[in-house]
């Protein structure tokens, strides 16, 4: 008996050995929006990295548009941009799941220290919806399909590739923030009725085509790149508490 015991023992002990540190004490990675007051308020996180893991040839053409965006909307004293050429262990279609997977294996923790360090992942490749541009999986990562925003460039290249990239790279920033009504709900009336998550004006970069192929059927003229006046004061809500934030995993 006490052989057996002895035995389950060092069972454990090495079993715990190989799930020690990191995987203990995982983080949790959330819903996206999860760590918009983490962004939006400063009480905390005092800067942020904003961090473009891209596959050879798929290199991000927004990363400084979406500091810029940050910038108007979050309270940091400094916001970095890091890129890095990564090999995706990876074949087939993407799922949110394969998204993740990648983002976690690679990446490291979304909160360290005073640092906020959002993902954004440019794979080679297409979403299992091959309609999808880009997607926000978890609280603090995105995937951009870059083949995919190549294939929705405009009859005549408008709107260019390029000009796809920029819209969607800054639709999925907005949905890390928590737009449209994912963590709050907005006293404004401006959530698509039939898209939840997403914004029923087609000036604002939230409205709900812009994350599909077929945007440039959708919307003439210039894709818009911004956020409007209900998304920044829904922002500006969150960040000074008039308007209540949920599903928080920092707060
Ligand atoms: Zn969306």
């Amino acid at each position: 008996m006490k052989a057996i015991f002895l035995a389950i023992t060092l069972v454990l002990a090495s079993l715990s050995g190989c799930f020690g540190g990191g995987d203990l004490i995982q983080e949790k990675k959330g819903n996206p929006g999860g760590l918009a007051l983490a962004c939006l308020q400063d009480s905390q996180f005092t800067s942020m990295e904003l961090i473009f893991l891209y596959e050879e040839g798929y290199e991000p053409e927004a990363s400084d548009l979406l500091k810029q965006r940050l910038d108007q909307e979050c309270d940091k004293s400094t916001i970095r941009i890091r890129k890095e050429i990564v090999d995706f262990d990876h074949s087939g279609s993407w799922s949110s799941d394969d998204v993740r997977d990648q983002r976690w294996d690679l990446g490291s923790d979304a909160m360290q220290g005073n640092t906020l360090r959002w993902y954004f992942l440019f794979p080679s490749g297409t979403y299992e919806k091959d309609s999808v541009l880009g997607v926000a999986v978890d609280a603090s990562t995105v995937a951009i399909f870059k083949d995919s925003v190549a294939d929705a460039e405009g009859f005549l290249g408008r709107p260019s590739a390029e000009e796809v990239e920029r819209s969607v790279s800054v639709h999925e920033l907005g949905h890390l923030l928590g737009l449209v009504n994912l963590v709050y709900t907005s006293p404004r009336d401006h959530e698509d009725s039939e898209n939840k998550g997403h914004s029923n004006n087609d000036g604002s970069v939230m409205y709900w085509a812009i994350e599909s192929s077929d945007v440039g059927n959708f919307i003439s003229g210039d894709l818009p790149d911004e956020f409007d006046e209900d998304d920044k004061a829904d922002l500006n809500g969150l960040a000074d508490g008039s308007i209540s934030a949920k599903d928080q995993i920092w707060s």
